[in-house]
């Protein structure tokens, strides 16, 4: 479609625009607002943007029509944590822990073993694998990571070939101590805060730091935040994932976009949630994979913070990449409803990137968008596990699957 062309979308069923009135502002259709949705309804596409929505009735005229047959339409999903750029697998890691063996720290390294040993186009290719399995599930902006590099070359690597597909770039150089520094981290603390930082920084957006006991610490963790503020780069953290800790804290006090995980949180932690504009990304993939306890994400919603979700698709603690599936976690499992859920995916996953242009289909918004075959967002929910997403557009291109109605 040129961008001179327009496509009139009607017949839909349930239209989930996420452009109702915020908590405490008025409605702007420039930025997501609170979850909304209307049913007979229209969108008109134009220039890769969305143009036009409202009852299917009053519908304008476009060069191009497409009758969804009163099935829903949602914005993509926004995954906003993501770790895509790897080698190798782990599947027999997870058995055991099926088994019921403990888990065990390094297995990140085992993947950082294989990801150095292996050659551009394997990584590329393993990546690219995975993004195209992402649009396939509705995810139309995705964040990747690096972190299973843990050199200077190896992070400038993984950042090159994942910006080479999104632009939603995170250098995580503080994912693990690499053995050859296990003698002297606070040495490798001087090398992701210096040299490292200067090799990864031009390819990267963000800059992310594993927070937690046999990790990082609050102090290492706010310094590796501050370098890479330091260089441009906006701040994000893997926060109180194995247990309470200072994540949260040391992510409101940089002033991170997000603090990813959340699953063991204090008072205190949830009120700093709760006061600042960090949102909560909740990772529910990890508990499934690592059998853990979920993420209260009740309590948080309850005292006002703003709760994402999303995959950390990553071959070790939640090898998926279905944004559907973390949905139905987070209703089943969370406590969430399903419009929280669906926001939380969508409008959540970029207030967590800091977009405005994504994540809802008010007038204006980037034509990313999905066709579920079902005529309600709570399907994503409601049938775990089966593949309901008909076609995605990305910027107003259908990019996967088809509008026909296989069921009509
Ligand atoms: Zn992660």
């Amino acid at each position: 479609m040129s961008d001179a062309e327009s496509t009139l979308i009607t017949g839909i069923g349930e239209l989930v625009s996420n452009d109702g009135e915020p908590s405490g502002g008025q409605p702007d259709s420039s930025q997501p607002g609170s979850f909304a949705a209307m049913t007979d309804a229209a969108l008109v596409i134009a220039g890769g943007k969305v143009a036009w929505t409202g009852p299917a009735s009053r519908a304008p005229a476009a060069d191009t029509v497409v009758d969804v047959a009163g099935r829903a339409v949602l914005p993509g999903f926004a995954d906003s944590h993501a770790h895509l750029v790897f080698a190798g697998e782990r599947s027999a890691e997870f058995a055991a822990r099926m088994a019921g063996r403990p888990y065990r720290a390094g297995g990140i390294l085992g993947t950082v073993e294989a990801t150095r040993a292996a050659p551009d186009s394997a990584l590329r290719a393993n990546l690219r694998r995975l993004a195209a399995e992402m649009l396939r599930q509705g995810t139309t902006t995705f964040e990747c990571k690096s972190g299973y590099g843990l050199t200077v070359p190896d992070e400038a690597r993984g950042l090159a070939l994942a910006a080479e597909i999104t632009p939603e770039v995170t250098y995580l150089g503080a994912h693990v101590v690499p053995p050859e520094f296990a003698a002297d981290p606070a040495g490798y603390v001087d090398l992701v805060c210096g040299p490292m930082l200067d090799a990864c920084a031009p390819a990267a957006r963000w800059v992310d730091v594993f927070c937690e006991d046999g990790a990082f610490g609050a102090d290492e963790a706010a310094a590796v935040l501050a370098a890479g503020q330091a260089a441009g780069l906006h701040a994000r953290v893997h926060a109180n994932q194995l247990g309470p800790g200072p994540g949260v804290r040391v992510a409101a006090e940089a002033g991170a976009a997000s603090a990813d995980h959340c699953t063991f949180l204090t008072d205190d932690d949830v009120d700093a949630l709760a006061s600042t504009p960090v949102v909560a990304t909740l990772l529910p993939g990890v508990e499934f994979s690592c059998r853990q306890p979920f993420p209260q994400a009740r309590r948080l919603l309850d005292a006002g913070a703003v709760v994402a979700l999303a995959t950390d698709c990553n071959p070790g603690s939640s090898f998926t990449s279905s944004m559907p599936f973390c949905i139905a976690l987070a209703v089943r499992e969370m406590g969430m409803t399903t419009e929280e859920a669906v926001w939380a995916a969508t409008a959540g996953g970029a207030r967590a990137l800091r977009r405005t242009d994504i994540g809802h289909l008010g007038v204006g918004a980037r034509a990313d968008l999905i066709l579920l075959d079902a005529p309600s967002h709570t399907y994503l929910a409601y049938r775990p596990g089966v593949p309901q997403i008909a076609a995605v557009w990305q910027a107003g291109n259908l990019v996967a699957g088809t509008t026909v109605n296989n069921a009509a």
